[in-house]
């Protein structure tokens, strides 16, 4: 057996390779064989990543010779050794997963500086200044990543030597500060760890790559991971890579450049520049950057190329890419290139674009789209004519407008946003710590940093407004405040943030829909918009190519209404609960549940019957020609009388009081009718509602009711057919568990169709079909399909039961299970497909055996989502069903299934 590879030389590796050696690594790799100017290196794999883990921190057998041939090589390559005293090699030590995840793990650059090659590379730069720079960042770096000292003690200690010499900018510290600073970093990292920075060369680039690979596993790493769907054991490669200086003095800088414009898709190069500076500068947001376009007047030649390489590459890729870059000395350098990330409004346009520019087809648009964030397009802006005016000026750095509390700290933002209160995460800059409460926050707001920084790259990620690098402000964070000019905004007063223009505003501004949403409300400029072209061309195209048909969850005309503008193809689920409430109703459903007679009963049906079916009359009007499936009740019907707490305590307090009159709930009634009342609510008290007498049990116990509920759907099908429609109905029975109940309930349901049909002497077909809701239920498909035309799987029941997880309180527990790696994501919003998905599978396998032609849906919540549609496409399902807002997604989503590729696969 051959021994594994752990370690590739830049020249050996493609961008097809990125589970072995990262997305970063793939792509130095890739950029290298296309004669792009990449500073040599090699990339130890993300399979050495695992072992490591694997073996409890131990690197595998053999990976430190490779890394040493192979440090070997590139020291040949270059001319010079690592850490060599009079002229150093030195190499920086990047993270790369097969999955961007930016910031979240650990970077270390400059390895290979020590007391003595400091002076070396100052003699062989001609700076003190530069070389003594490099040095403290390295102690910084690897101090703060590798030997776990708290970074903001560096960070003070920089603030103390700026202050002790009255300066502002770290650029304004010449060499003798900087060399004073290395001393003092070298002292804290001995006071904090009880051990010295280690000199050795080799000694610091084998720490270095433990940390990075350790770093796999901290706890910002692990919550990006969650968040974005990326699995937990894909490893991160290393790349060790000769360093390039951009902070050898003007004539060098380093930045970032995007292809195109990844906040709103423009076709024109996007990024920052930020002379005599490293990259970590950049994405740090310590200073404020320069535009890309500006690069021109400082490093015009260099400019220039970068402009070349940009084209090369985005046509290479055939996508937008985002670059880092450094000039060093004049020289361009590219560091490092991936496909970039954008925000969803970006990836339309792009995508819209690149068709048309004829660099990618229709399906390869399609396929990029994520279905996921197609909800953004529709993100809300300020409100038109709002008359504020703006506080600061920022960077539109995300899209979206917000509205918000100010608070000032991640753990704020986390713990106001849990209590439910709206907030704006006010930071001067933000960083990977940070992550918890930036994705809790409407939206983010920065006073320095470029549209690169850690809070615009995750912001956009997240799909969170964000406005970054308003300077205009001044963060006060201990203060839990900030000031523009004259005026404070303390933690807790309203800000308004505007992500698509960058402008930061006083209190709360009244927001308004995006411009898609009211070019699909028929606005005619914004029909005009390329975002709006974009979105009816890949609409149209998702809707010409899936199999998946896609309805709508909707309970009223209303809400069919808006589900049939979202492309809509019929309802997969209309549930009649709420056709009981109001209060004309409630009370006729309290005479029901009352009456002691069966002509009492019937009388409390006669007046919900017309209620009901003007109901139905109004959904199948708005749902002509498309199938309308109708829910028979489902829930218990104590939901419907007032809560047991409530009732007994006034009755008792109405009692002792020697009241006549009880108020509960705003009602006021009799107290001996209050008392009666009583009695019934603790007569129908269940322990378990939810396992207790609703669905057709509900049906069974009180015959009348479904057989109201049946007569009204079908006469007021009947009523729209008279009148010239075509009602398709579809009636459903929910929670069977046996192929009996069905049987019987049918039995008696079906003679009460017919003669409502008879009677109106209108042709009407009504299928019958159930709801597979309960495990018992999948088990025995194949019986219940006998006497069921379609099914529908209801999997937030069915999710229920097959976990026995309860729906409603999940909340207490789910974010425990998901840090412990319990359960993959929340059940009730992804199918659980081990579990959940094949009894769902084993379901249509043996409903369709046992009949051929049984139509099969879905409209549990999961029907709008990515992942869920995806495997619902895979299991056959004809269709399906959703909250209408989630219709475009799943329509997407569905195409993309089709393809044989789902978005996530893209990430
Ligand atoms: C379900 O259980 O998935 C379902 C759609 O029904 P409900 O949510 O009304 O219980
Ligand atoms: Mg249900």
């Amino acid at each position: 057996m051959t021994a594994t590879k752990y370690v590739y030389d830049f020249e050996e590796g493609n961008k097809d390779m990125k589970f072995l050696l990262g997305g970063k690594g793939a792509n130095l790799a890739e950029m290298t064989n296309m004669g792009l100017p990449v500073p040599h290196g090699f990339t130890v794999t993300c399979e050495a990543c695992n072992a490591f883990r694997a073996a409890g921190r131990q690197f595998p057998d053999g990976m430190l010779d490779e890394v040493g041939g192979h440090l070997r090589a590139l020291e040949q390559k270059m001319g010079r050794r690592l850490g060599e005293p009079a002229d150093p090699l030195l190499v920086s030590v990047r993270s790369g997963a097969p999955f961007s995840m930016p910031g979240m793990m650990d970077t270390v650059l400059n390895v290979g500086l020590n007391d003595e090659s400091v002076e070396g590379l100052a003699k062989q730069t001609g700076s003190q200044r530069f070389a003594w720079d490099s040095y403290r960042r390295l102690l910084q770096m690897f101090g703060k990543t590798v030997m776990g000292v708290d970074g903001d003690r560096f960070e003070e200690a920089i603030e103390e030597a700026k202050h002790a010499k009255g300066v502002q900018n770290d650029v304004d510290l010449d060499d003798g500060d900087l060399h004073t600073l290395v001393s003092r970093f070298k002292a804290i990292i001995a006071e904090d760890t009880g051990r010295d920075f280690p000199q050795e060369p080799q000694e610091q680039l084998r720490l270095g790559i433990q940390a990075v690979f350790g770093s796999w596993d901290n706890k910002r790493a692990i919550d990006y991971r969650r968040r974005n769907k990326i699995r937990d054991d894909l490893g991160t490669a290393v790349n060790v890579q000769s360093m390039v200086f951009g902070n050898k003095g003007d004539d060098s800088g380093t930045g970032v450049a995007f292809t195109r414009n990844p906040a709103n898709g423009d076709p024109t190069p996007y990024g920052d520049y930020l002379p005599n500076a490293q990259g970590e500068d950049v994405v740090a947001g310590i200073r404020n950057t320069l535009k890309l376009e500006d690069m021109g007047k400082v490093q015009p030649r260099a400019w220039e190329e970068l402009q070349a390489h940009m084209r090369t590459l985005e046509r290479h890729y055939r996508d937008m890419c985002d670059i880092e870059f450094t000039v060093e000395q004049g020289k361009l350098w590219l560091l490092q290139t991936r496909i970039g990330k954008r925000t969803a409004f970006a990836e339309w346009i792009m995508a819209f674009d690149m068709l048309e520019e004829g660099l990618i087809d229709v399906d390869t648009a399609v396929l990029r789209l994520d279905a996921d964030r197609l909800e953004e397009l529709f993100k809300k802006v300020i409100a038109e004519g709002t008359k504020a005016e703006a506080i600061a000026t920022g960077l539109n750095a995300s899209p979206g407008a917000a509205v918000g509390k100010a608070v000032f700290t991640a753990d704020d933002a986390q713990a106001w946003a849990e209590r439910g209160e709206p907030v704006i995460l006010v930071r001067r800059e933000t960083t990977p710590d940070d992550y918890h409460g930036m994705i809790r926050s409407q939206g983010i707001l920065t006073s320095a940093g470029g549209t690169n920084s850690h809070a615009a790259v995750v912001a956009r990620g997240e799909g969170i407004p964000a406005v970054c690098g308003a300077d205009a402000i001044h963060v006060d964070r201990p203060g839990k405040r900030f000031k523009v000019g004259s005026l404070t905004v303390s933690e807790g007063d309203w800000v308004t943030i505007d992500g698509f223009t960058g402008k930061v505003y006083q209190g709360q501004l009244e927001l308004a829909d995006s411009p898609i949403e009211r070019a699909r409300s028929g606005d005619a400029e914004a029909r005009k918009e390329k975002i709006w072209k974009a979105y009816e061309r890949f609409m149209a195209r998702a809707d010409e190519m899936r199999r998946l048909r896609v309805r709508a969850n909707a309970d009223t005309a209303q809400q069919a209404a808006n589900a049939i503008e979202r492309g809509a193809e019929g309802i997969g689920l209309c549930r009649t609960e709420h056709m009981f409430l109001g209060e004309e109703r409630v009370a006729a459903v309290r005479k029901m549940i009352f009456a002691s007679t069966a002509d009492e009963e019937q009388t409390a049906y006669d007046a919900l019957a017309p209620l009901q079916r003007e109901d139905f009359v109004g959904i199948f009007k708005e749902m002509d020609g498309k199938p309308v499936t109708v829910r028979l009740l489902d829930p218990p019907l104590h939901e419907f009388l007032p809560d047991q707490v409530d009732l007994a305590v006034a009755v008792a307090l109405a009692s002792q009081a020697g009241a006549d009159d009880v108020e509960v709930g705003g009602e006021h009634m009799p107290l001996a009718e209050a008392e009666e009342l009583l009695a019934k609510v603790n007569d129908m008290h269940e322990v378990n509602p939810m396992l207790g007498l609703r669905g057709l049990r509900l049906g069974i116990v009180k015959p009348g009711l479904y057989a109201m509920q049946v007569r009204a759907i079908v006469e007021a099908a009947c009523k729209v057919k008279a009148e010239g429609g075509n009602p398709i109905v579809e009636i459903m029975i929910p929670l069977a568990a046996t192929r009996e109940e069905l049987a019987q309930l049918r039995e008696e349901l079906e003679p009460v169709a017919r003669q409502v049909i008879g009677d109106r002497g209108v042709e009407l077909l009504v299928a019958w079909g159930t709801m597979i809701e309960l495990p018992r239920a999948a088990l025995t498909a194949g019986e219940i399909a006998e006497v069921a035309e379609f099914f529908s799987f209801g999997t937030n029941d069915l999710t229920q039961t097959t976990f026995g997880f309860s729906r409603d309180d999940i909340g207490k527990f789910l974010g425990m299970y998901e840090e412990r790696k319990l359960v993959p994501a929340n059940p009730f919003v992804t199918i659980d497909q081990p579990g959940v998905g094949r009894l769902m599978q084993l379901a249509c396998e043996e409903g369709r055996a046992a009949r051929e032609h049984l139509h099969l849906g879905i409209c549990g919540e999961h029907g709008g989502d990515p992942d869920s549609v995806r495997f619902c496409h895979e299991i056959g399902l004809d269709y399906v069903s959703c909250s209408p807002f989630r219709v475009p997604t799943a329509r997407l989503a569905a195409r993309q299934a089709a393809l044989g590729e789902a978005s996530s696969a893209s990430k």
